[in-house]
């Protein structure tokens, strides 16, 4: 029958596209000795190459190789060469203990894993934990200073840019993220090439994120967790600018950056945003040429919101998750709601913005029964689409229910015009400045100190992290356990910005019906 043609989507043809349209568009990197440029057809060029070297280290076709690295031109050309070649990319969040690096690396089989110089402690560490040897690539252009690994520029250098791209089933896997599990071991996310590129074709949409050839954009966001939210895919897709941070991530690096850069638009989580606001106001520096001021990850306040319009930055504010690609949705109000008086505006703004075509979202109740979208019923809040996690690596059981709506262990309110607000979280879960702790992982550490009867950990609302960990304890009849005590023993067991900011005792902790101890109400307790 006469039809339309059919073509496998794969994530390398979007840098072909780059490099062929927008050759010369700058990708810009701030490296740890200086600023490097080069067009997206050199970095198609050096993509090329790496894929050549990666598999004159024998690594072929569904082969993984895990990234530990900051957003720079390297780590991009890395997302094109591994799925080029037919592997495929985990990259790893370096703020994780040692520990669940190697469990994820594990998981993930990798075979080789490339890395920042800054992460060289921290690779070693991971390396004498896991149960398979991994091929060792620092992305470095000097000595290694790794013994025993490969330099990236050094494999690059010796290799030919003369490299046809794997081709493939749409349905291959892309990209691997893991996520932080409430229960203790994280989750691992398999992108597929087909997600990848619906979801970037999805954030150039001007519903969306309105990425595009004349914007120049920073993402602070990482692309070591759920790819720069896109970035890393859609700003070629689009020929838009690129201005990769690096390691400095502080508020006066990055406010230099937009300026010397001349920024469009920086995409970052609110702890972010409050550093950079902090400092131009310290300052007395502009936001200038920042005109658009993407966030998500956390909720920002009213009055951050209001800083970034006053800098003259219109604030794009969304949901989104590891398990969606991550972005879910539009943080832009419709034409309707733009005549509102301002402060209205961004009473909508703090909400996390409404659903684009390709995902679909839904409120239900704790029985599961679909509940009304008309802003005042909360539900636990379910999606599903082209870029939803279908079933976690290595998991026994599917993710989503039998009509393929996924929990996001997120409760919220969506209105009439789609908008939606989360209220609160049913996973147990902590967000300090964009990074998850386990409440219950929390919990058990101090429920192991001797003299602790009961544990609660809580994110407390913070202005600079969105949230810190806090823990309220009982103590055990005759027992005189102290913060310190507590704090100490956590602390041997915990990254340091996941050790809880202070212990709160109390002679009991309230429940709900079911027996749970009611967090709410001890959050409405303490933190109002
Ligand atoms: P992650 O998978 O680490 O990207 O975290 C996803 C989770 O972060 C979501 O399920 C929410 O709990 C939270 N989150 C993401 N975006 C927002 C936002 N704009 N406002 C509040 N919480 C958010």
């Amino acid at each position: 029958m006469p039809s339309m043609q059919f073509k496998h989507l794969r994530v390398c043809e979007i840098l072909d596209f780059a490099a062929l349209n927008h050759a010369d568009t700058e990708v810009v990197s701030r490296l740890a000795d200086g600023v490097v440029r080069h067009g997206y057809a050199d970095i198609r060029r050096r993509a090329r190459r790496a894929a050549h070297a990666l598999t004159g280290l024998g690594l072929g076709r569904g082969d993984a190789v895990a990234t530990l690295a900051w957003n720079h031109h390297r780590h991009l050309e890395l997302y094109y060469a591994i799925p080029g070649f037919g592997g495929v990319i985990h990259t790893i969040n370096p703020r994780v203990s040692p520990d669940q690096i190697a469990y994820m690396i594990d998981v993930a089989e990798d075979r080789a894993l490339a890395f920042d110089s800054d992460f060289a402690d921290l690779v070693k560490a991971v390396a004498a934990r896991v149960a398979r040897p991994l091929q060792l690539i620092e992305l470095t252009a000097g000595p290694v200073t790794l013994p025993g690994a490969l330099s990236y520029e050094a494999l690059i250098e010796g290799a030919s840019e003369d490299f046809d791209w794997v081709s493939g089933e749409e349905t291959d896997r892309f990209g691997l993220c893991f996520t932080s599990g409430t229960t203790g071991e994280p989750k691992g996310v398999a992108y597929t090439h087909r997600s990848t590129v619906l979801h970037a074709m999805a954030c150039c949409m001007a519903e969306a994120q309105a990425v595009s050839s004349r914007e120049t954009i920073l993402p602070v966001v990482p692309m070591f967790h759920a790819n720069a939210w896109g970035l890393a895919h859609s700003a070629p897709m689009a020929g838009a600018r690129l201005v990769l941070p690096g390691r400095q991530l502080d508020g006066a690096s990055l406010l230099d950056l937009i300026k010397q850069e001349r920024v469009t638009f920086l995409c970052g989580v609110p702890t972010v945003w409050q550093a950079i606001l902090d400092t131009a106001e310290a300052l007395g520096k502009s936001l200038e040429p920042l005109r658009r001021a993407g966030m998500g990850g956390s909720a920002p306040s009213e009055a951050m919101i209001e800083r970034l319009e006053a800098g003259g930055a219109d604030v794009f504010h969304a949901w989104g998750m590891t398990e969606t690609n991550p972005s879910a949705g539009t943080g832009f109000l419709k034409a309707k709601h733009l005549v509102e008086p301002a402060a209205e505006q961004r009473k909508r703004k703090v909400g996390q913005g409404r659903p684009i075509f390709g995902l679909e979202r839904r409120l239900v109740s704790e029985e599961g029964a679909p509940l009304p979208h008309d802003g005042a019923h909360a539900g636990r809040l379910q999606v599903r689409g082209n870029w939803v996690v279908d079933q976690y690596i290595n998991a026994e059981r599917t993710a989503v229910d039998s009509e393929g709506w996924f929990d996001t262990g997120d409760v919220a309110t969506i209105d009439g015009d789609g908008y939606m607000q989360l209220v609160d979280r049913s996973k147990d879960l902590i967000k300090s400045g964009g990074e998850w702790i386990s409440s219950i992982e929390l919990e058990n550490l101090a429920l192991g100190v001797d003299g602790v009867a009961y544990a609660a950990a809580l994110g407390k609302p913070d202005r600079k992290w969105g949230e810190r960990p806090i823990m309220v304890v009982v103590r055990r009849p005759g027992h005189a356990v102290t913060e310190a005590d507590i704090l100490r023993a956590m602390s041997h067991k915990l990254m340091k910005w996941q050790v809880p900011d202070a212990v709160v005792f109390r002679e009991g902790l309230p429940l709900t019906a079911v027996g749970k101890i009611d967090k709410k109400a001890l959050r409405a307790d303490l933190f109002a």
